[in-house]
């Protein structure tokens, strides 16, 4: 049938995701980085995307499962396991230099790009080839525990809505039932113009010329529902403050929002980072 891939439709692919809690279910695997199997009937009989005869797999169990190692009673059962607490996954984008992108604006040599008081809350630490690592910490007025990430290891607790992380490891999506949102993206662009059709809607500056091409570009955004907060696609929000198309170089910190040590503890229901 003409334009019916093999990727299944957005909704089908959610519903995947969660009867599995967002990790693969085969015993003891739980890998976050999932792809869709068709085995009831297999993809060559028929192409169909209905979610009953499919399931969420990594991408060795699902070349396994094309193989015939798991039966379709297996397979069935697998779909209704109980889900994982929470699942962990890894960027493996690790470079020297990375152009922040954050709300619409970018950060290049700045490694504190985001804090609330005394908690960074998006930044960069280096490990000891030099290579630099994202870090994130999502306040949020729930009280429940937040997806995080730590030197490029990313944790999610798996009491979200949506979970996306495609197997090419260069994003994750997450979005909560009380509005929360957090995503994480990495690209390279090669040159300045590739930057600036990559964000057609920036104003792109001169500077961009300037920079250590290829370069890797890590992009977040985030909203924390029933704050003041937003990192949207094109720009800043901090309270009534908008900010956008802002290229800053070598700071101390990025964007520092004072709040004292009450509102920390309500937006950070976990032990925050140390400082
Ligand atoms: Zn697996």
């Amino acid at each position: 049938m003409a334009g019916f891939g093999r990727d299944p439709y957005r909704d089908v692919k959610r519903q995947l995701r969660q009867e599995v809690g967002f990790g693969c279910p085969v015993a003891d695997c739980g890998n976050p980085y999932l792809t869709w199997h068709h085995f009831d009937p297999p993809w060559r009989v028929e192409h169909h995307h209905r979610p009953e005869g499919m399931i969420a797999l990594c991408l060795q169990h699902a070349a396994q499962a094309d193989n015939r190692a798991f039966t379709d009673e297996q397979l069935r059962d697998l779909k209704s396991r109980g889900r994982a607490a929470s699942v962990e996954g890894r960027f493996n984008w690790m470079r020297q230099e990375v152009l922040t992108r954050v709300g619409g604006n970018f950060y290049f040599r700045t490694p504190v790009i985001f804090q609330l008081g005394t908690v960074p809350c998006i930044w960069l630490s280096s490990d000891e080839q030099g290579s630099l690592l994202l870090n994130f910490r999502m306040p949020t007025v729930s009280g429940r525990p937040r997806a995080s990430i730590t030197d490029n290891f990313w944790s999610v607790p798996t009491d979200v809505e949506e979970l996306i992380c495609p197997p090419m490891g260069r994003l994750i999506e997450v979005r909560y039932s009380n509005g929360d949102r957090f995503k994480a993206e990495f690209a390279e662009v090669p040159d300045a113009a590739a930057l600036r059709a990559k964000y057609p809607r920036s104003r792109i500056g001169a500077w961009s010329e300037g920079l250590p091409y290829p370069l890797t570009v890590a992009e977040v955004w985030e909203t924390a529902a029933g704050t003041n907060i937003e990192f949207g696609p094109n720009d800043s929000e901090i309270g009534s403050l908008v900010i956008r198309d802002c290229f800053s170089s070598d700071c101390g910190a990025g964007i520092h929002v004072d709040v004292d040590e009450g509102q920390l503890a309500a937006l950070f229901p976990e032990a925050p980072p140390a400082s």
